[in-house]
Formats: C-alpha cells, structure tokens, sequence
C-alpha cells in the first residue's frame, strides 16, 4: 500500500515527537553494538527511549538494568524456542521469566552489554523483541489456540503470521502517535479482548451463504480513561483482514494526535471522528468492504483455558496450565517445555492471563500427563482466586509503579482462596501498579489500582482504588470505581465482603459480574 505521511508537517507536536523525528527508533537495532559498549550514563535519553522500538525496556531503578520482551504472536512459541528462551533467563536474567498480560515473555535485569548475544540467540529460533514496545504496533494478541480449537470460525494464524510479516520492523509503522494493539480472533468467547485493543477482529458471518470472516471494533484501550471500542458496522474477508489494519494503523499515523502524549491513543481519535467517519476512512483505504453481518461472539471465557479439552483435530488434546501471576523459575518453564515434547509435538501457546497450554497431546497420554509432579505447582485446575489473577510488572522492575503488585496479588488471592475453599466459582481480581492499567483492573470482577494514601497519623502506605463488576464478551462493561481508596492492607477483607455479599444474594447462575 502507499500512504502519504501528512502529520510531519505539524507544528503541535509534543517533545517525543521531535527525538522521534530526528532519529527513527528502528534505526536503534543498529546502533545496539554501540550502546552495548557504552557507559549507561552515557547514553543519550532519547536512545534509551528509542531502545524500546527494539523491545529493550530501561527498569526501574534507572540504572543501567534492561528488560526484553520476547513476541508471541497470539501466544506462538515452540520447544526450541522455550528452550532457548529458557537458557537465555538461566544465564542472563536471574533465572526467572514472565509471562506478560500481551502473551510476551519478559527476562529482566539484563545489560546492554549482554544485548548482541541475547538477540542472536533469539534469531536463531525466528524469536524477536522488535517492536516489543514503543510507538509501534504490539504483539499481536490472540486466540491462543489459533489452529486447534474446536470453536474457531477459522484458522487465524496465517491471518497473524501475515499481520507480523507486514508490520514488525516495517518504517511505514515505526512512528506512530502511540502503540497500536491489535487483535485476531474467530472464537466465539472474545478471547482476543476485543473490547480494549485499538483494533479488534471478531468471528462473523455475512450474506445468506454465511460468509465467514470478521466484524472489527475499534478504538479501546484502558489506561487512566479507559474506552470500550466501538463495533464498526464492516465485514472483513478473512483475506482482507490485515489490509484493514494496515489502513487503520495508516489512519492513526497521519490523523492520530501527537500533541499531549496521554491524548494520543486512536481511542481519542475514534471518540472524535466517531464509528462512521471511521469506517469511511477504511474504504477510502482498502476500498469498499461489505457493509452489514453477524457477529458470532457470544460470550468471554475471561481469557481461560485450563484442563485437558479436546481439539478440533480428532484424538488430540490441549491442556491449560496456571502459572501463577505469571511468574516462573526458568527452570520450570523447560520443564514444562519438555512436556510438550513428551507428550505432544513441541507447540505451546501462552494466554493474556498468565497461562501455558501445551497442545496436541494424544487422547491415550492424557492420563500420564495428569500424572505428572510439575502440574502440583502449576495445577490444570486452580483455586478460585488465586487461578484467576492478573497483575503487571508493578515497582519490582516499572518506573511507573507506585506499588509492589505479583507478591501482593499472590498473597491476596492465597488469603481468600483459604476464606472460600469450597468456592466453584471463579473470581477474577487484578491488581495494577498504577492507572495505566496493564493488569487491566477495569474488566476484572475486583480490579484494583495502584497508589499511595496518609492514614490518619500521616503515614504514607500503598493504597488501592477499587472497581468491581468489570466484563468482556457481547455486551462489555468496565467496573464501578468505587468512590474512595482503600489501603492495601483492607483489600482482603473488602473482597471477601463482596464476595460473601455476592454468595449470599446471586439469582441461580447469576455471575459474580451480573450481580
Ligand atoms: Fe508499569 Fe503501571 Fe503498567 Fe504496571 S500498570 S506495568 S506499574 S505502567
């Protein structure tokens, strides 16, 4: 496609804009021989920024340790890819790993000096942290179990896999006003999130023939003010899908805003311009896309998939295990590489919920995979909370953190599983590190935001602004914020109060959500 790049004319751009202008961030994976020899102090401001269009992220403290994002399309990782992923956080980042709410995994504490080498390890195995973070377009979330599930409309990982040809390390891309989060999925339980990615595909149907393909919604994101995305009335062949969101991402490069960098994120752009205008925007792009359809999704599934559940090819099974908060040892995540080569064929997806799923598992090793000690520490079936938690980063390794979140959700989450332990039903709670939402507080069933607040002798503690009844799926909904903030050391005792009041007042089925 052409595109004319208008918005470098502007005169109201803000202080990224013009460092983004002088020096393209791609033009950084460059220079990464060079800073891995340079003095951290001694590196430019504006190239540890431009570090992240290579997935290189400055950790909290600043000095001089690194964190890596490791991209997985809709969750796409092998056993030598784990393996290597594996090697690399045993020799470089403390032997530890996680999981990310974007179904990346990140190896911290590393240096700059250690870069050239981790890259070429990653090459080795076609993995890469290009675009891992920046003004660029994200990993792509999606069905995690893209090419094996039962439900799918279709398979989206030639969709995705063209999506990355087309967009990671393109420059067309490189320098948009803000990241572009796009999502594939044609599984009917919204597990691509479509209510808060800039640019989501959800399975529909069009015609009297039922023509397969997508309906896309457009538009969200959380963050400090959080907007669900808004359907577009446009149905997308499968084989146009990626043509659509390279024209969206063109509309948001020339027409997105550059001026206040939190008013930046397509969701202003789309509240402004509104869904019509939008969708004029797209055709004048792609040229005319049917108009009308159905879209089949019909529920969330809250992004989880644990147990051993049949695929769509016959005699084969999936099993989804919980990595709690996300975090492992390197150690058990080879362990849990090296089942998927025992029992299936090596593929493994993660989720954006802190899950790994091993795929293709004969029927008849289903029994022994079972068996297996590892899954005591990462259970096919977790506890009610502690299963379905979400947290960031938080002040562990995020400058932006106010607070310290995976310790404390874990705890959190242990405590009430031990308040409720014959509880059946799940209940989500997220805690995030501060209000730009990456643990994405405003869908969970009790989502919690980082903070600070005095108690009443003037002490400064870590606080949590608190929303509750947070959903995804047909007919998404962000929490009520309740008014005030809690200290972090009441957030047991106020989610079990709303716990207890749910149990004791929910209609027969009525959800934690519907409550
Ligand atoms: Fe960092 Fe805030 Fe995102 Fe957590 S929510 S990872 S603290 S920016």
């Amino acid at each position: 496609m052409n595109y004319t790049q208008t918005w470098r004319d502007r005169t109201d751009l803000s202080k990224n804009e013009y460092w983004k202008l002088e020096k393209d961030g791609l033009e950084i994976l460059k220079e990464l021989d060079r800073l891995s020899t340079t003095p951290f102090e001694q590196i430019d401001v504006s190239d540890i920024e431009r570090l992240k269009w290579a997935g290189i992220y400055c950790q909290r403290p600043k000095n001089g340790k690194f964190l890596i994002r490791i991209k997985l399309p809709s969750g796409k990782l092998n056993a030598a890819q784990g393996h290597i992923i594996a090697d690399l956080a045993e020799q470089y980042g403390q032997s530890e790993l996680q999981i990310t709410i974007r179904q990346c995994i990140q190896i911290h504490n590393l240096t700059l000096n250690e870069i050239p080498d981790i890259f070429r390890a990653l090459d080795s195995v076609g993995l890469t942290t290009v675009e891992g973070c920046g003004d660029v377009p994200r990993n792509i979330l999606g069905n995690p179990l893209m090419g094996v599930d039962p439900e799918e409309l279709f398979d989206t990982e030639p969709i995705v896999d063209e999506a990355v040809r087309r967009f990671v390390g393109n420059p067309d891309y490189a320098n948009l006003p803000r990241k572009y989060k796009l999502s594939f999925s044609a599984n009917p339980h919204d597990v691509g999130y479509a209510g808060i990615n800039d640019l989501a595909f959800v399975p529909a149907v069009y015609g009297p023939a039922h023509t397969p393909g997508f309906h896309i919604r457009i538009g969200g994101g959380l963050s400090s003010e959080p907007k669900l995305s808004k359907p577009l009335n446009l149905f997308v062949p499968p084989e146009r899908a990626v043509d659509v969101a390279e024209a969206v991402a063109c509309i948001f490069r020339d027409r997105g805003y550059r001026t206040k960098r939190n008013h930046c994120r397509l969701k202003y752009l789309i509240e402004d311009i509104g869904a019509r205008e939008a969708e004029r925007l797209i055709e004048a792009i792609t040229g005319p896309l049917p108009h009308g359809g159905r879209t089949l999704t019909k529920s969330w599934n809250r992004g989880n998939f644990y147990g051993i559940h049949k695929q769509k090819q016959p005699g084969l099974y999936y099993a989804g295990l919980c990595v709690t908060g996300g975090v492992l040892p390197a150690s058990d995540f080879r362990k849990i590489v090296a089942l998927s080569e025992k029992y299936g064929d090596g593929q493994l997806r993660t989720t954006n919920t802190h899950q790994l799923i091993v795929l293709n598992i004969p029927e008849d090793r289903c029994p022994d995979f079972r068996s297996e000690n590892i899954l005591s520490r990462y259970p096919l079936r977790p506890k009610a909370f502690s299963g379905y938690q979400a947290s960031c980063t938080g002040r562990a390794y995020c400058s932006f953190a106010s607070i310290e979140t995976k310790h404390a959700l874990n705890r959190i989450t242990a405590e009430l599983d031990e308040r409720f332990p014959s509880l059946r039903m799940p209940i989500r709670i997220n805690l995030t590190g501060c209000p730009h939402s990456c643990a994405h507080p405003q869908i969970a069933d009790i989502g919690f935001t980082g903070g600070k607040m005095k108690t009443a002798d003037g002490t400064l503690v870590d606080a949590y602004a608190v929303a509750v009844g947070g959903h995804l799926g047909p007919n998404p909904h962000f929490g009520t914020v309740l008014k005030n903030r809690i200290s972090a050391d009441r957030a047991v005792d106020l989610a079990a109060d709303f716990v207890s009041h749910y149990l004791n007042g929910r209609k027969k089925g009525e959800r934690f959500y519907e409550f």
